[in-house]
């Protein structure tokens, strides 16, 4: 088959599920078609291709696209046309993946449930009434609702393991700076680390090693060859493999659910089958990381959206030459930012005031130390972690709308690898039996050992 008759399919797909799922902010046809035809011409003319060339792919619309608008969710970008292409829109473009539009997210990926987008929230396929998991939401739920068959996201805290958890998917965070922030529109820069999605761990891997890799566009990309996670996706084998449990997360009385609780020990159980040497291992500080990122990634929120300042990019409110550069700045942010955006400036805005700095930011970062000393510690022991990737299944839509603490707690598990930049995975572990929604398992790795989460995820997918 062509790449034409492959993009076309999956639009038709688009086309009848769209209404129900709201998974895509941007869908162009055409621009997707002529994407298709550039990849069989490049066949037709001897070109040698990956194995992803033809394959179509949802793309996080936080990414810049110069072919596509991008609004990270948020009504402050409104009709943007980025002038160029993210680091990693360049490498799938040369992959030969075709990009079928841009996805649904919470507004600057600042969410657990794509509620958050200025554009109304996505829907879980597996249940209308649920949240497909966030911020990257419409990435997770146009694999989910086989509308693609692989998706872009971004993880700060767990935007792609959350979200694949609940949706029934593979969603992979790779180590820190293993992928490019080039053309990525900024959260927290310290933590944002864009990741593949799939329906299975061997295209997960395919697809991270097709954008991964050292960039000098991004001055934290790691400088060093990207982990061979498509030959540990292939191969699988656990025999002999130290797999570490936390012990601090999957206590039922902290809010973890039964269904959760029983799929994860099933995968215990399954692991210790293939061989592999499971011990429980405490991580005392990783209770702290919660608190901790809600200072730490505000913090560099507040920092990185001061240059939406109604000058630069997209929307302008009240410039009709009646009012200063600061009237319109101010008019521009109050109608343009979601009230979670505001939420989160305001809260790093403090936290970073002079007289507060040594209170929250500096014993957050003391914080996030801990937390890479808990994970050096664990890896003398053993050769990877594991725990539910989430503590709950999908809530249903408006459940936590209103509750900014209870939404955070989706991100329980998925936070310690963001602060402490090491790679973690989620692979489907089955389906709570309380629910009947999907369940996923977290695999985390040290720095650089992406290729440990593949090799587990492969061993014990389903
Ligand atoms: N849910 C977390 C937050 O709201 C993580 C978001 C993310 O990983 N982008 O900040």
């Amino acid at each position: 088959v062509s790449a034409v008759e492959v993009a076309q399919a999956h639009l038709d797909r688009m086309a009848e599920v769209e209404p129900k799922i709201n998974a895509f902010l941007h869908i162009d046809a055409e621009t997707t078609l002529e994407q298709a035809r550039a990849v069989d011409a490049r066949r037709a003319a001897g070109e040698e291709l990956g194995p992803l060339a033809g394959v179509p792919i949802a793309h996080k619309d936080v990414f810049t696209t110069s072919d596509m608008p991008t609004t990270a969710g948020s009504r402050i970008l409104e009709g943007w046309r980025p002038p160029y292409d993210a680091t990693v829109t360049r490498r799938l473009r040369e992959a030969g993946l075709v990009i079928l539009g841009k996805t649904n997210l919470d507004e600057f990926a600042m969410g657990s449930s794509t509620e958050n987008s200025a554009y109304g929230p996505t829907h879980n396929p597996w249940d209308l009434s649920r949240i497909p998991g966030g911020s990257s939401g419409g990435s997770s739920a146009s694999v989910a609702a086989y509308e693609a068959p692989l998706s872009t996201g971004t993880d700060t805290g767990g935007s792609i393991r959350q979200p694949a958890a609940v949706t029934g998917i593979v969603g992979m965070k790779p180590t820190y700076g293993g992928s490019s922030r080039y053309g990525l529109i900024a959260f927290a820069s310290s933590l944002d680390t864009p990741g593949p999605f799939a329906r299975t761990v061997l295209d997960a891997a395919l697809l991270h090693e097709a954008f991964s890799g050292h960039d000098v566009m991004d001055s934290t990309s790691v400088d060093a060859p990207v982990p061979s996670v498509v030959e540990a996706a292939r191969n699988g084998d656990v025999a002999g493999l130290r797999v570490g449990v936390v012990r601090e997360f999957g206590g039922q009385a902290e809010g973890y659910q039964p269904g959760v609780l029983a799929r994860f020990q099933e995968s215990v159980e399954l692991l210790e089958s293939l061989g592999a040497k499971v011990v429980e291992v405490s991580c005392p500080s990783f209770t702290t990381a919660l608190p901790a990122y809600y200072l730490i990634a505000p913090s560099e929120c507040s920092s990185n959206l001061a240059r939406f300042d109604a000058m630069r990019y997209g929307l302008r409110v009240g410039d009709d030459g009646t009012r200063s550069a600061e009237e319109v700045m101010a008019l521009t942010r109050a109608q343009g930012f979601g009230p979670e955006v505001k939420r989160r400036i305001i809260l790093g805005t403090y936290a970073l005031s002079s007289g507060y700095y040594d209170a929250y930011y500096g014993q957050a970062q003391k914080v996030r130390t801990l937390i890479a000393r808990d994970f050096e510690a664990a890896f003398q022991q053993v050769d990877v972690l594991i725990s539910p990737t989430t503590p709950t299944t999908a809530f249903p839509i408006g459940e936590r709308a209103d509750d900014p603490m209870a939404m955070y707690l989706a991100d329980l598990c998925t936070i310690p690898s963001n602060l402490a930049g090491n790679a973690a995975i989620s692979v489907p572990c089955g389906l709570a039996d309380e629910d009947g929604l999907p369940v996923g398992l977290q695999i985390m790795a040290p720095v650089l050992g992406d290729d440990r989460c593949y090799r587990v995820g492969a061993a014990v997918e389903q």
